[in-house]
This record gives structure tokens, C-alpha cells and sequence, in this order.
């Protein structure tokens, strides 16, 4: 199981490779070169499916809540909302949702004008780095593994040998709401991050630098 911070990475790296290079259809606003500029360039062609990619990248791990609620955090954790049958049912949720014009902000629009089937990949590639990235890291509480293809099966599924270090919190399926916490913040997790943070940056880079790539080839091509 991956830490949060890994999670949201691997929903950035999905968001920045999703642009279409021609975003000149959200409002880019303010244009002059600060850093209020790049914010806003940021947070009106980009914003709300970075929001989206992330929210979809994290989703799995909703299932603590129910827990949470009964003072037993990972009572639940790591079932059947570790799925691509769950996956499915989200990003179609997301697809139904999502306004077909971007959303409005005051007088302006954030975001793309964007297809249900676009929402529904990225919505579902977000979603499944989540599953990914829990298989390649150790579990060290039973069940072992994720149901990764329920509903057809319940079988678990979890990398034989871990990649990532996985974060810590408790081996205990009972445990209470201090020694949850108590086991988040440790030398362990920070260095997990640390790791998670090599393994994602390149993809989010690769992302980057791909988007680039396509403005330029069409701004040359205009
Ligand atoms: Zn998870």
C-alpha cells in the first residue's frame, strides 16, 4: 500500500500527459509573466482535470472512512474499492457528471471542453495507478493483496517481491485512532515518500515535456 503522496503523484503524471495542445479554448488569464500568471494559466486550462486526475488517484482509499467513523481507520481498507470493477463504476459516475462545456468560474471557464470519454480514461487511468501502485508495495496486514478483478473474482493480488516500501501504519485490523496515528509518522513513511517521489517524477517529467512537444508541433503548424 502506497502512501497518499504517491498516489497523488501518480494522478499528476496521468493529468499532465491528458492536455490537448490546442487549450486555447479555457479562458488563460492573467497573461503577463508572474507567478500569479502561471497559477492562472494553470488554474483555468489545467485545474480541474488535475483535480480530477488526483481525486481519482486517491479514491480507493475512501475506504478508511468507514472505518474512521467506528474509531477502527483500516477496518475496511483495501477491499473491494481496490477493484477496476470499482474503477469502471467510478469513472462512469465522473463521465456522467462532468459538464460538457468545463466548469464555470465567475464570469469565465476553467478547464477544456472535454468528452465523456475522455473523462472516463483519464478518470479510469487515475484510478488504476492507485491499484497499481498498492500491488507493487509490500502489505504487511491480511489479507494480503487487493480483489483487484472483483466482481468477476475475489482473489488478492500483490507484487512477490516489493517495489515500493509501502507506508506503515498499522498491522493490526483493529487498531485504534492513536496507534493509527502514531504509526503514520515515522522515519519509515518519510523515507516511503521519498521513494514514491523517484519513482513518479519521471512520468510526470516524461508528461511535461511530451505536452510541450505537442504545443510546439502545433503552434508551428498554425
Ligand atoms: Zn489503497
Amino acid at each position: 500500500m502506497a502512501t497518499p503522496i504517491g498516489h497523488a503523484l501518480a494522478g499528476l503524471a496521468v493529468a499532465s500527459f491528458t492536455h490537448r495542445a490546442d487549450d486555447a479554448q479555457a479562458q488563460a488569464r492573467p497573461q503577463t509573466g508572474s507567478m500569479g500568471a502561471l497559477f492562472g494559466q494553470f488554474f483555468y486550462k489545467r485545474g480541474p482535470i488535475t483535480v480530477l486526475a488526483v481525486l481519482m488517484a486517491l479514491a480507493p482509499d475512501l475506504d478508511l472512512i468507514p472505518g474512521m467513523m467506528q474509531g477502527q481507520p483500516v477496518l475496511y481498507h483495501g477491499g473491494i474499492s481496490h477493484s477496476l470493477g470499482s474503477g469502471i463504476l467510478l469513472s462512469l459516475l465522473a463521465a456522467w457528471l462532468w459538464p460538457r462545456n468545463g466548469w464555470q468560474w465567475r464570469n469565465g471557464r476553467i478547464g477544456q471542453q472535454e468528452t465523456a470519454l475522455a473523462i472516463f480514461m483519464i478518470s479510469f487511468l487515475a484510478f488504476s495507478t492507485h491499484l497499481l501502485l498498492d500491488m507493487m508495495g509490500p502489505d504487511g496486514r491480511a489479507p494480503f493483496g487487493i480483489p483487484l478483478l472483483w466482481p468477476l473474482t475475489d482473489m488478492r493480488f500483490l507484487s512477490p517481491t516489493p517495489i515500493l516500501m509501502g507506508v506503515q501504519h498499522t498491522s493490526n485490523t483493529t487498531a485504534g485512532f492513536s496507534e493509527f496515528l502514531g504509526g503514520i509518522f515515522s522515519m519509515h513513511n518519510i523515507i516511503a515518500i521519498a521513494w514514491e517521489c523517484v519513482c513518479t517524477a519521471p512520468f510526470i517529467l516524461l508528461g511535461e515535456w511530451h505536452n510541450r512537444q505537442r504545443l510546439g508541433q502545433s503552434r508551428m503548424n498554425a
